[in-house]
């Protein structure tokens, strides 16, 4: 059990259902959340996957949803808090922990969040933030190319013309060019970097900058702390 610096122990395993994951652009948050939903019974909400979904249905909240995303706007706080309390409310019937990602984005969010179920699920709720140093975050992002295809991700050291899955060129982002990774990491640390400090004691921190494997090794026992088992252990 790590400690932290406000109380001798973090809160444990009181039937955690909710993990949010957090952490800055190119900490490494798609990788830990590949490496979950594959050796954890997780289901993994990201806030993107959960607005394209609302906006192939024809209600009114995805009408309104597929708007704004055609015209290129951002969906508001109101809009984002319901979609994620309809998904939430649909799974808590049965047993699956959710993996939230790119949700709460804010501390007005995180506040939204624990008043569910009427402040019930404040307590069944932890955060993982996937520390990594800025500028290693920079120079990650600014050096990756995406596959214009399929949209799978290559580092630097993926020496290859084309993508190695479906062929695809590989271009760079117009999003991953320094001076806008810089503008997102600096609106990150002014808007959910305090999100972070809100979680206070149910937060808990892994590296971004480790190996894959010490990275499997720090979520495991992050999740152990938790009391989830991965999947096929029976011990
Ligand atoms: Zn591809």
């Amino acid at each position: 059990m790590s400690s932290c610096c406000c109380c001798k122990e973090k809160q444990a395993f009181v039937g955690v259902r909710v993990v949010v994951l957090l952490g800055a652009p190119g900490a490494g948050k798609g990788t830990v959340a590949q490496y979950l939903s594959d050796n954890y019974n997780v289901l993994h909400f990201s806030t993107g996957n959960l607005l394209r979904n609302e906006g192939k249905e024809d209600t009114e909240i995805g009408r309104e949803v597929s708007a704004i995303i055609g015209s290129g706007g951002l969906v508001g706080d109101d809009v984002v808090n319901r979609i994620v309390k309809s998904n939430l409310s649909k799974v808590f019937a049965t047993d699956s922990l959710v993996l939230l990602d790119g949700y709460p984005r804010s501390v007005d969010q995180a506040e939204y969040l624990d008043s569910l179920g009427d402040g019930a699920l404040k307590n069944v709720i932890r955060a993982v933030e996937i520390d990594v140093d800025h500028e290693v975050a920079v120079a990650r992002i600014s050096n990756r190319r995406v596959c214009s295809e399929c949209g799978a991700t290559f580092g630097p050291l993926d020496d290859i013309a084309d993508c190695s899955r479906c062929g695809g060129a590989l271009v760079k982002r117009a999003d991953d060019e320094e001076a806008v990774v810089r503008r997102r990491l600096q609106e990150y640390v002014d808007t959910t970097l305090p999100v972070s400090e809100y979680y206070a004691c149910r937060l808990f921190k892994i590296s971004g900058e480790s190996s894959p494997e010490e990275s499997a090794r720090e979520v495991d026992d992050v999740f152990r702390d938790f009391g989830v088992k991965k999947r096929g252990d029976d011990s």
